[in-house]
């Protein structure tokens, strides 16, 4: 190999991933596993992402890769190169930097993971060019990344654009992974979805809860549901899941709208894996309520072209397109 590759990484609470990229953000080489969940300390997710590396470079000579970019659940404390307190990881403290550097001296770009897909939805995918661009992660969480005026935002902690913790629910009747109230993501993510569906049931007559076709999914008992489930008998058209799913709709159309309000953005770009695998049930009910919330021109909403990997494009642009406001560990 001739020319520069950065090794990407992409460390999700469900999903590990990790590539390899070239200049043009062509990824050459992935490979992916779950997150391990399991283990006495955080260090166990250093250890996978560094047993993924390996498995994925093999031969090949360390000297031709430029560094290692990371996209990373959060929060992030980029001094000491680490996760903390994560809403949706086990651990309460995850070293990334220091096991990672004590086996691979390259530089490392550590940057929180909506935040490297929006850089990559930029450098490589639907926002070439444009200037006023977010992207909304709905998965596991809800995050984002934000251009304004061309600028990557940050803001002190580099927390800028903690979306998934905005409030929509000033009743507070939902608890966020985060322990606050009323959290966007405490409804609409994919690991909190289950606890707002069994809220609104409380709300339906038994008589329909139980002639409906996710009652007999969960085989009666509503702890047996899933997003998985939910969407799937959506999908089918369960009325009453199909009606769980437009609220669902109605919350996400809330939070997009309070992002438009505040960024003015001329293009959202949506990606995580419970958008990308019910796009239709995801976008619909955005599209169609989102105006009734929103003061500035609406912008294009579009689902990322870039699919699951846009996490591993930014974390390839942060190490062969260098933005001067991400110093790498060891640059
Ligand atoms: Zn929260």
């Amino acid at each position: 190999m001739d020319g520069k590759y950065a090794i990407a990484v992409d460390i999700g609470a469900t999903w590990m991933r990790v590539a390899i990229g070239d200049e043009e953000g062509r990824i050459l080489k992935k490979l992916s596993e779950r997150t391990k969940r399991e283990g006495k300390s955080g260090k166990v997710i250093a250890d996978q992402v560094l047993s993924l590396i390996s498995s994925l470079i093999g031969k090949i000579d360390v000297g031709d890769i430029e560094g290692i970019g990371i996209g990373s659940i959060g929060p992030l404390d980029l001094e000491e190169g680490a996760i903390v307190n994560s809403p949706n990881l086990p651990f309460e403290y995850v070293p990334l930097i220091g096991p990672i550097r004590s086996k691979l001296k390259l530089p490392i770009y550590l940057i929180n993971d909506c935040t490297a897909a929006v850089i990559g939805e930029r450098e490589f995918g639907a926002g070439k060019g444009v200037d006023d661009l977010v992207y909304i992660g709905l998965g596991t969480g809800i995050g984002g990344g934000v251009y304004v005026d061309g600028h990557l935002l940050f803001g002190k902690d580099r927390n800028a654009a903690e979306i998934g913790h905005i409030t929509i629910d000033v009743e507070g009747r939902l608890r966020c992974g985060c322990g606050k109230f009323g959290h966007w993501e405490a409804y609409c993510s994919g690991a909190n979805i289950p606890n707002f569906a069994r809220l609104l049931l409380e709300g339906v007559s038994e008589e329909k809860v139980k002639s409906s076709l996710l009652f007999k999914l969960v085989e009666g008992q509503l702890a047996n549901l899933s997003t998985k489930i939910l969407f799937d008998v959506a999908e089918k058209g369960d009325d009453l899941s199909l009606k769980i799913v437009e609220k669902i709709g109605r919350f996400n159309a809330i939070g997009f709208a309070n992002v438009i309000n505040a960024y003015d953005p001329s293009l959202i770009t949506v990606g995580g894996t419970l958008a990308l695998e019910n796009p239709d049930l995801i976008m619909r009910p955005i599209k169609k309520y989102v105006r009734d919330h929103t003061i500035n021109r609406l912008p294009r909403i579009e689902i990322t072209p870039l699919g699951k990997d846009i996490t591993l494009y930014g974390a390839i642009a942060a190490v062969v397109r260098p933005l001067r406001e991400i110093e790498p560990f060891g640059g």
